[in-house]
């Protein structure tokens, strides 16, 4: 009889999970369960080109045009799951539906953390995670004339990068002295700060939202540092929480994820979870990532291992972000404790910095410079011995840095 894998969330996780998983054992039924109303889509394009309208939502599509029908994997949409019974390996639907599987996969991502002052559902206010979100923001900014943005991470920078493209007065309110502080050092957030000015953000910094007022134009106050800022549109980027629930409600082990085994094994051997909501065996312990990559690749792996693989994780992850003319890329693990940056100086508008531990190479960020990264994450993956001196020395080409033995 063919194994029945059942796969939940229509993410790139979810997505992968399902396609591999049949690539595996073309003898399985495979069903992928999400609660949207359409095939599964990439998310980068929502917060870039499907607001500034340079992307077109049909092409972000993960499976392309033929769909996962196309892959032999049955899609089931407007499918939420709302419970697992792990001993009659059954998965009950809000419809009232149940689906009887052999392995299950859990790829059900995050969502926005709300502010409690600012709901999903009130007027002008918009949080952005899935399509629907996307296309309802569109709309909204092509009318509106001030946007105010809570949060200076990727996903609110990134809004602010479009609503200037529409041209859009655009504030930015960040509780932090810096932008971006998880995810760059200070300098790379420094050119990106600049960036956002030269193009007439006014992001204000170490400045809290402390209230909200309704105004009588029916605009939306947003209080902060005593000040109240009238806003056609507001856009929270507050990040993101594990949607665990599922996996807590059936008794699987979550802590800030659900937590698996470097095959994506949760603690119950027949369920693998894969994706944004996991915590995973990294390098310093159980870690859990939010991008594209890992999503992408870790949903590989646990539909493969569901089908009866035994693949390992060990990705050297990667992330970008695109802000104007603005590329950034990030790729490696960064130290615990994060230690000096070692700055490349790069002609033009390029910047590239290294983290080492020892003598590797573990982590670089970059500016528009995808070659070096790319060579960073050769030297990265290969275990390369660098040179410290030779990291800084633009002299030095890292393609060179490549020859040497791996330690
Ligand atoms: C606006 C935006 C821009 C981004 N830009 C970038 C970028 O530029 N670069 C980058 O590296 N990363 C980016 N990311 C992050 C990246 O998209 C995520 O890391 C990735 O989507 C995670 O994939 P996932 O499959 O784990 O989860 P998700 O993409 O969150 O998918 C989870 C799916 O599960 C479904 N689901 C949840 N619960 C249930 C249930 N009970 N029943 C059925 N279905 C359920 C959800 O509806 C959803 O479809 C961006 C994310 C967003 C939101």
């Amino acid at each position: 009889m063919s194994r029945k894998i059942l796969v939940i969330g229509g993410g790139p996780a979810g997505t992968w999970a399902a396609i591999s998983a049949k690539k595996q054992d073309p003898t399985a039924e495979v069903t992928l369960l999400t609660s949207e109303h359409c095939e599964p889509y990439e998310k980068p394009p929502l917060s870039k080109g499907v607001l500034t309208g340079k992307a077109k939502f049909d092409d972000a599509l993960i499976a392309g045009p033929k769909g996962l029908a196309g892959y032999g994997v049955v899609l089931e949409r407007e499918t939420h799951c709302t419970a697992i019974d792990r001993r009659a390996r059954t998965v009950t639907t809000r419809g009232g539906k149940s689906y009887v599987y052999d392995v299950l996969v859990l790829a059900t991502g995050s969502f926005a953390r709300e502010l409690p002052p600012l709901p999903l559902g009130m007027p002008r206010v918009h949080y952005l995670r899935t399509e629907a979100h996307a296309h309802s923001l569109k709309r909204e900014l092509e009318q509106a004339k001030t946007l105010v943005v809570v949060g200076a991470g990727l996903i609110g920078l990134e809004v602010a990068s479009s609503a200037r493209t529409l041209g859009v007065k655009t504030i930015v309110l960040e509780v932090a002295p810096r932008i971006l502080a998880r995810v760059t050092d200070e300098e790379t957030g420094a050119r990106i700060h600049k960036r956002h000015v030269e193009h007439d953000v006014d992001i204000r910094l170490n400045t809290g939202m402390s209230g909200v007022e309704k105004l009588p134009d029916g605009r939306v106050g947003i209080v902060a540092n005593g000040e109240t800022i009238a806003a056609d549109l507001v856009v929270i980027g507050a990040g993101a929480i594990a949607d665990t629930q599922l996996a807590a409600a059936a008794g699987l082990a979550c802590d800030n994820g659900i937590v698996v085994d470097e095959h994506g094994r949760t603690s119950d051997p027949d369920i693998f979870a894969a994706g944004d909501v996991v915590r995973f065996p990294g390098p310093h312990g159980l870690v859990r990532l939010e991008d594209w990559r890992h999503a992408q690749d870790h949903g590989a792996v646990a539909g493969k291992n569901a089908a009866g693989a035994s693949e390992v994780y060990k990705p050297t992850p990667s992330f970008w972000s695109e802000q104007y003319d603005l590329y950034l890329q990030g790729v490696g693990w960064a130290p615990p404790k994060p230690g000096q940056y070692l700055h490349r100086p790069l002609a033009g508008n390029a910047s590239i910095v290294f983290q080492t531990d020892g003598n590797q190479l573990v982590y670089a960020l970059a500016i528009n410079a995808q070659r070096d990264i790319a060579t960073a994450r050769r030297l990265i993956e290969r275990k390369i011995p660098v040179d410290a001196a030779a990291l800084v020395d633009p002299a030095k080409p890292l393609a060179d840095m490549l020859k040497a033995k791996a330690s």
